[in-house]
C-alpha cells in the first residue's frame, strides 16, 4: 500500500524535564481534512508547529509526501499556515499580502497577478487587491490569511484556530467557506480548534487529544457515537450519565435509581454490587414512550426551556439529571417542571463508560 501523504510517527515533544506531547501517530491521506480537537493546553498546537517545523521533535519523525522532513526548515517544507489572529502584514495591501509567498519564491509580476486575481475569486474578495487590511472587517481579513497561505501552493494547509477570534455567526459562515476551499483545491489540510461542534461539522476525520496523546482518531461520525474513552466521551457533545449498581453482570441488569435497566449484555470483569455508569447522547432519549425506544424509565421533569422548535427538558431519574430535547408540538401542553414522566431509550444506544 502506498505511503499516507503526511505520515507523523511516534513523535514526542519535551520542553526540559517536560513532555507536552508524547507516543503521538497519524496518518494523513492526500486532499484529507484532519482536526486536531482537544482542551488548553493537550498538545495539539505544538504537534501542528512541529508538522510546520517550527519546532522539532524531541524524537520521531515526520513524512510529508514520501520525504522525510523532520529536519528541514519551516521554509524548506512548503507549507502554508493560517494563525488565530490575521497576522496580515499591515503596512502591506491585500494583493501584496496574497502575493507575499510568490515574490519570495521569485515568481515574475505577471504570475503573481494572475494567481493573486484568482485567490481573490476563489476566496469572493473580487476586486479587493489595493485595499489595505485595516479597511477589512475580521471575517474578511481571515480569508486573505488563508488566500496567503493556500497562494503558493503548499503541500500541506496548517490551521491553528484561525476562527477562534471572529464573531458567531462569521465563525459558522468562514468555517463552510474553508471547507469549500479546501476541497476544490484538494488541499491536505490540519485544523486545530477546541471546539467540538466546530470539528464536527468540518473534518474528514479528527484526532481527539489529551494530556499529549491522541486518544482517538476516527470520523465525526465515529467520534460522536462511538467513542472510545471516558474522556472522548465527554469531551464531544452533551453526555447524560445514569449511575447505576450492577445486578446481573452476565445479562447486564443494572439498578438505576427505583428502575432496572436490562443491557442485554456481558459486563465484562464487573460483578454484582459493583457501581457501573451508563451514559447516553440527549438525541438518544425520548419524553413518554416510544414504540423504538423498547426502554422506558420512571423520571421527574425538573426543568424546561422553551427554544422554539425544540423544548429542551431536564429531567431527574434517582440522583441523575438526563438532558433531552423533544419537538415544540403547538397543539399539545408544553412539558412542565416538577411533574412526573416516562423517558424512554433502546438499549442499544447505551453506552457503558469505566469508572
Ligand atoms: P491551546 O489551545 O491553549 O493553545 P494546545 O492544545 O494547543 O492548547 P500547546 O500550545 O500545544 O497546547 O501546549 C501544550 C503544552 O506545552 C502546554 O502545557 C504548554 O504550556 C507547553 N508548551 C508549549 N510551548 C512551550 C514552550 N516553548 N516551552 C515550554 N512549554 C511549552
Amino acid at each position: 500500500m502506498a505511503e499516507p501523504y503526511l505520515k507523523i510517527e511516534n513523535v514526542r515533544k519535551s520542553f526540559g524535564q517536560t513532555t507536552v506531547v508524547q507516543d503521538f501517530n497519524m496518518a494523513v491521506e492526500r486532499g484529507e481534512f484532519i482536526s486536531f480537537l482537544g482542551p488548553s493546553g493537550c498538545g495539539k498546537t505544538t504537534v501542528l508547529r512541529m508538522v510546520a517545523g517550527f519546532e522539532q521533535p524531541t524524537s520521531g519523525s515526520i513524512r510529508i509526501g514520501g520525504k522525510d522532513v523532520t529536519n528541514l526548515k519551516p521554509n524548506q517544507r512548503n507549507i502554508g499556515m493560517v494563525f488565530q489572529a490575521y497576522a496580515l502584514f499591515p503596512n502591506m495591501t491585500v494583493g501584496q499580502n496574497i502575493g507575499f509567498g510568490l515574490k519570495v519564491a521569485g515568481k515574475s509580476k505577471a504570475e503573481i497577478d494572475k494567481r493573486v486575481d484568482e485567490m481573490l475569486e476563489l476566496i469572493s474578495l473580487p476586486g479587493f487587491g489595493d485595499r489595505y487590511p485595516y479597511q477589512l472587517s475580521g471575517g474578511q481579513q481571515q480569508r486573505i490569511a488563508l488566500a496567503r497561505a493556500v497562494a503558493p501552493k503548499p503541500s500541506v494547509l496548517l490551521l491553528d484556530e484561525p476562527l477562534s477570534a471572529l464573531d458567531a455567526k462569521v465563525r459558522v459562515s468562514l468555517r463552510d467557506q474553508i471547507r469549500t476551499i479546501q476541497r476544490e483545491l484538494g488541499i491536505t489540510t490540519i485544523f486545530v480548534t477546541h471546539d467540538q461542534e466546530e470539528a464536527l461539522s468540518i473534518s474528514d476525520r479528527i484526532v481527539v487529544m489529551y494530556g499529549g496523546k491522541a486518544e482517538q482518531v476516527g470520523t465525526p461520525f465515529e467520534i460522536y457515537n462511538k467513542p472510545t474513552t471516558r474522556f472522548v466521551a465527554n469531551f464531544v457533545g452533551t453526555l447524560n450519565v445514569l449511575k447505576g449498581t450492577v445486578v446481573d453482570p452476565a445479562s447486564g441488569q443494572v439498578k438505576v435509581g427505583d428502575n432496572t435497566v436490562n443491557l442485554d449484555r456481558d459486563l465484562g470483569a464487573r460483578k454484582a454490587g459493583d457501581s457501573v455508569s451508563l451514559a447516553l447522547r440527549p438525541e438518544a432519549v425520548s419524553l413518554g414512550r416510544n414504540d423504538l425506544r423498547e426502554t422506558s424509565v420512571a423520571a421527574t421533569i425538573s426543568d424546561v426551556h422553551f427554544l422554539g422548535s425544540v423544548i429542551r427538558v431536564r429531567a431527574k431519574v434517582g440522583e441523575n439529571s438526563v438532558s433531552l430535547d423533544t419537538f415544540n408540538d403547538p397543539s399539545a401542553p408544553p412539558p412542565s417542571a416538577g411533574s412526573a414522566a416516562e423517558i424512554s431509550f433502546a438499549r442499544r444506544d447505551l453506552m457503558v463508560l469505566d469508572d
